[in-house]
């Protein structure tokens, strides 16, 4: 039902996760609202994939979420799903001559973890690890005035962070929260993320945790949308491929698609990535700066691997690292343990490389071969197990990328045109590239559009 005191139009450019939040919520404040997606699907990047072969529905790509994903929660609250995420005791860190150790993130667990759980760590190793995570806490909380010009592995140094725990623990941290190889990426991005969850962490009174969802991805995040979309009366537009927000006189007018038709709009949300901004803002004042630091933020690769597997691999929790793997960050994720599902046709093991610049070159067939047999350096139950059925997805554009010196350059929400406001993980949040910040940029955004004065 719209809210008969406010005529106007929203629309909102994007069915990602930031798109998809914007539309629930100005929906749910009784708006009028149009969602354009210029695919066929809903969900962006994080979205369900069948395997045929398997008759199952994997992901593009594995995601967990943090406890500290609190307006992913609101979220998944207003779409009625909060009940299909779980936080584990912890995960495993798995070394290929067969050592194993459990990573914790909450009680005396995420002490010892803290302090260097590497096998090789010695008692000094230990101590050193625990002072360098002392000093790495507090210089997030308290940044030294040249953090944006150093790369987490400088810092890493500086604090004099022990190579054992770097490799057990602090650089698969890294990698894993800002997508980059430590030797490139940004401290300050990474600073501000720890920031965040130490903050979380006080007010919580709980260490940030980390969960997964125990469905596929459309089931966590689209089908409950469309129940709220049906319910209040939102237009969801397929293959509408925005190009150009016109604006006059300060307001929005429309927004007109590339088959030449205008969508009359009187607010906007522009939820697309900075890959897809270009041209869009061309009547916004300062879209050049927003364009330059769209193509600055540029891209960083993931690679998903969806193995289909006659038989178990013997891991010991949901999710594993590999440490040492294909040299940058590799992670399995175990879905019989996750989801539940049932093995009759297989077992499904997903795989994730993260900054995976090389990988991302690679042909389908290279990539299941190396992952095969990266599986049976880590597993030996791996050495007698065959490939049912394998899914490869290769994203090079998975999310932007924090590189040193990209600190600083992500635009606000607001924009100078009262009407227009824009979202998407890309934009200046708390958070690095994830799923929370692609939702908390919507909840600032509609947030900007709820409080415009009704003669706006
Ligand atoms: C493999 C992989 C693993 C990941 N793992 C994690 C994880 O573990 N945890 C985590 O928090 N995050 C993770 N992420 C990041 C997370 O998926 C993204 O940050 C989030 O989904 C981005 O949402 P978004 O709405 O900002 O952008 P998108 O999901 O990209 O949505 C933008 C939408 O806009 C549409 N669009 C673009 N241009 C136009 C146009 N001109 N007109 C109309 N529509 C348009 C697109 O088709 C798309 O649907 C991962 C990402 C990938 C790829």
């Amino acid at each position: 039902m719209s809210d008969s005191n406010d005529p106007r139009r929203y629309v909102v450019i994007g069915g990602g996760l930031a798109g998809l939040a914007s539309a629930v919520w100005l929906a749910e404040a009784g708006k009028q609202v149009t969602l354009l997606e210029r695919r066929g699907r809903l969900g962006g990047r994080a979205h369900a994939m069948k395997a045929e072969a398997a008759e199952d529905l994997p992901d593009n790509g594995q995601h967990v979420i943090a406890s500290g994903y609190h307006h992913l929660f609101r979220y998944l609250t207003s779409v009625g799903t909060r009940r299909f995420v779980a936080f584990p005791d912890g995960g495993t860190l798995r070394w290929p001559d067969g050592r194993s150790a459990t990573m914790r993130t909450t009680g005396l667990g995420a002490w010892r973890t803290l302090a260097g759980p590497h096998p090789d760590a010695t008692a000094l190793d230990r101590v050193r690890t625990a002072l360098a995570t002392a000093r790495l806490g507090w210089q997030c909380l308290r940044q030294p005035a040249d953090l944006a010009d150093l790369t987490t592995a400088q810092w890493f140094d500086r604090v004099g962070m022990p190579a054992t725990a770097r490799e057990a623990v602090w650089d698969w941290l890294a990698l894993g929260i800002a997508a980059e190889p430590v030797h490139q990426e940004s401290a300050k991005v990474f600073a501000d993320v720890l920031a965040t969850g130490i903050r979380l962490g006080i007010k919580d009174r709980k260490g940030v945790n980390i969960g997964y969802p125990t469905t596929d991805l459309d089931s966590l995040y689209v089908t409950g949308a469309l129940e709220v979309f049906a319910r209040h009366g939102v237009e969801v537009r397929h293959r509408a491929v925005a190009r150009r927000v016109h604006i006059a006189d300060g307001k929005v007018t429309g927004v007109a698609l590339a088959d030449g038709s205008v969508v009359p709009a009187d607010a906007v949300i522009c939820a697309v990535p900075n890959a897809n901004i270009g041209g869009l803002l061309d009547e916004l004042p300062e879209h050049p700066e927003i364009y330059a630091a769209a193509d600055k933020l540029g891209y960083t690769p993931i690679v998903s691997t969806n193995l289909y597997l006659d038989g178990p691999l013997g891991t010991e929790s949901e999710f594993e690292a590999l440490i040492g793997g294909t040299g940058v960050i590799d992670e399995v994720f175990d879905r019989q343990l996750m989801t539940g599902r049932s093995t009759e046709r297989a077992w499904l093991y997903c795989l994730t490389t993260s900054g995976a610049y090389e990988q991302i070159h690679k042909s389908h067939e290279e990539i299941v071969a190396e992952q095969l047999a990266m599986l049976r350096r880590y597993y030996p139950a791996a050495a007698t197990l065959n490939v049912v059925q394998a899914q490869v997805v290769r994203m090079p554009k998975a999310t932007f990328s924090q590189v040193l010196g990209t600190h600083g350059l992500r635009p606000a929400q607001r924009t100078s045109v009262p009407t227009l406001a824009l979202a998407g993980d890309w934009t200046a949040t708390d958070w690095s590239a994830t799923m929370e910040s692609a939702v908390q940029s919507a909840a600032r955004a509609v947030d900007l559009l709820l409080a415009l004065p009704s003669e706006s």
